[in-house]
């Protein structure tokens, strides 16, 4: 498998990668698909039949359908085989997740039980834990979930009021209620935040079992309605001292780095959910007939379809690329400390690939309600149920406000550091756009403008970011507009790339991957498309941070070098999603 092996999280920004060096779906291979193939067929299968009794909240089947995901496997892919797991990349978690995410009421069920239990145990347990729990959660004979969130502290997780007392014995009683517990109604094994002398933020496994632990009722939410969440309730809960998972007062590295990797595994199945809401649409829209015609014929729906594909395909690459990068670093090992020590080198992506994929989702599916006129928005047609229940992604794993205001953050943090060569990049470019322009003469070659727009995007970040740091200085936490801002030219840029990356691999590979031209063709169209949204899109949100930072002669130069940066032409995206619509339409489904 070919991976960015060396590369830092970040780093893409100031440095540029080859087209061979970054992972893509393209370059699954065969063990990789058949898991693939068999979680959807299960998904297809055994799990969306049963939607409707899912949603009338029936745990016993809940229940069942995570024990016939461990029998199948699909629990197992993070776990060594010495705790019954099979140790496979995470490349293969991902594939799992997108299938899985076909079904987002079991996906987020499943992602409680994978994620959010097993990672935590996995990464910061004892090896008594490891033996004692995780057998049973890659089976699916233990429920598992994730107690976090209070009432009073969701973004601002380490202000739990949760309590542990220290006991004589060395044991810990809990007080507390904690919220929106996941899996809640029927989970057995609980990761639960607590802080110990009310202070010292710590983890802990909690069995439903123990004394004083109890689950409160279902939440009436607006959607996944067949998956439980619940509070939990700590009535001087006992739990006994082998039962402290990692440190006392190191809590926050479990909640942090849980949530690094669950965001990794949320754009997974965002990005399943995607896939499967195209190809609903454009059954849809090739079916229904007004005026005489397939819907799909009017310029209006093709537009929504191809756009619906190029969003799709740019959160792909995001999700290949990125894992690409964690795996190449896992390679050279992945026992505990290298899975951390990865999943916070790759936090950045993973907080970008968060907000892309849930946003994207979001807005096929609204697109698949409007391509579903009335039938959208009643009960009989499952787009209405793929709105609801997608909304939460933007909310959960940190809402997006949170991680728009991580990226910009980190990315900052590293260059101070040294970590990542920001700084000096950020200034190089400046006196390169101060100078007189020795613009880069525009190639012919595939690709060739839209390798020039990524450039510049990225550039625009530097300038960007660098000149934010240099204003605010030690202050820049407390200007999130400007944050927020510069958060979407790091998104848009990272997008960009990858969804250009991924097209122009697909290019040089197409003999290998037998790939028809008309194939690679469509790559590149909706690589095209997304690139040439997403400089507008930077073009705005760079100005919007300028004018927040600077004004007179020196906004005006700014300006002058970002118009400079930005000479973008603009292709024919009409022509180019028609495009991507029309073989969408042909094939009856999401074409890559
Ligand atoms: C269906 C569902 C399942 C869930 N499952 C789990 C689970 O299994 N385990 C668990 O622990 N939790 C779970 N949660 C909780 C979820 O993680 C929180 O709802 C989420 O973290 C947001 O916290 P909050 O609801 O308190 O919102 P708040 O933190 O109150 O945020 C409200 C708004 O303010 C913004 N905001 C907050 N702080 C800042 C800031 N510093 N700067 C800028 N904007 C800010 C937010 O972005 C948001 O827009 C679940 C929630 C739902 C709805």
């Amino acid at each position: 498998m070919a991976t960015e092996t060396a590369v830092r999280g970040g780093s893409w920004l100031i440095e540029d990668a080859p087209p061979d060096g970054v992972f893509t779906r393209e370059r699954l291979n065969d063990e990789q698909r058949m898991i693939g193939q068999t979680a959807e067929e299960f998904i297809d299968h055994e799990v969306l039949p049963a939607i409707d009794r899912l949603e009338q909240k029936d745990w016993a089947l809940a229940r069942t359908l995570v024990q016939r995901s461990g029998e199948l496997g699909l629990l197992a892919t993070d776990v060594p085989d010495a705790y019954g797991g099979l140790d496979l990349d995470k490349v293969s978690s991902v594939i799992v997740g997108e299938a899985v995410g076909r079904c987002a009421s079991f996906a987020t069920t499943f992602g409680a039980q994978t994620g959010l239990a097993i990672t935590p145990i996995l990464c910061f347990g004892t090896e008594a834990q490891k033996q004692k729990y995780l057998p049973r959660l890659v089976s699916g004979e233990l429920i598992g979930a994730y107690s976090l969130s209070e009432s009073g502290s969701g973004s601002d997780a380490l202000g739990a009021r949760a309590k542990a007392t220290r006991q004589p014995d060395g044991s810990f009683v809990l007080s507390g209620e904690k919220m929106w517990v996941t899996n809640g109604g029927f989970a057995d094994v609980f990761i639960v935040f607590a802080k110990v002398d009310g202070e010292l933020f710590s983890a802990f496994i909690v069995e439903r079992g123990f004394p004083g632990v109890s689950t409160g009722k279902e939440e009436h939410k607006l959607g996944l309605l067949g998956s439980s969440t619940t509070p939990l309730v700590l009535q001087d809960a006992k739990v006994p001292a082998e039962n402290l998972l990692g440190q006392i007062g190191k809590g926050h590295k479990i909640a942090f780095n849980t949530l690094n990797y669950g965001r990794l595994k949320l754009g997974a199945m965002c990005s399943g959910g995607g896939r499967m809401a195209i190809q609903e649409a454009t059954r849809y829209a090739a079916e229904r007939q007004q005026f005489g015609k397939p819907i799909a014929s009017f310029g209006a729906i093709r537009q929504k379809l191809g756009e619906m594909v190029a969003r799709q395909y740019a959160v792909e690459a995001m999700l290949y690329r990125t894992t690409g990068l964690v795996d190449g670093m896992l390679q050279g090992g992945h026992g505990p400390e290298r899975i951390l020590a990865t999943l916070e080198e790759f936090a950045i992506e993973a907080s970008i690939l968060k907000v892309a994929s849930s946003e994207a989702i979001d807005f096929i599916l609204d697109e698949n309600v409007q391509i579903h006129g009335g039938n959208g928005f009643v009960r009989d047609y499952p787009a209405e149920r793929h709105y609801r229940d997608a909304r939460v992604n933007r909310i959960f794993e940190g809402t997006n406000e949170i991680n728009r205001l991580l990226i910009p953050g980190m990315l900052a943090r590293r260059a101070i550091k040294g970590g990542l060569a920001l700084i000096p990049a950020a200034k190089k470019l400046m006196d390169e756009i101060l100078a007189p322009a020795a613009m880069e003469a525009p190639g012919d070659a595939p690709l060739d403008a839209e390798r020039r727009a990524v450039t510049a995007m990225k550039k625009v970040a530097l300038m960007v970011l660098g000149t934010a740091m240099q204003t605010y200085g030690e202050k820049l936490a407390d200007e999130q507009e400007v944050l927020l801002a510069a958060a979407d030219i790091v998104i848009d840029a990272y997008g960009s790339e990858s969804a250009r990356l991924r097209a122009a691999q697909v290019r040089l590979q197409g003999d290998r991957v037998r790939l028809e031209p008309d194939q690679i063709a469509l790559h590149e169209a909706a690589a095209r498309v997304y690139v040439n949204d997403a400089a507008a899109r930077v073009e705005m949100s760079a100005k919007t941070a300028l004018a927040a930072m600077a004004e007179g002669d020196t906004l005006r130069t700014l300006l002058a070098a970002l118009r400079r940066l930005l000479k973008v032409t603009p292709v024919n995206t009409v022509v180019l999603r028609r495009q991507l619509a029309d073989a969408t339409v042909a094939r009856r489904t999401y074409p890559f």
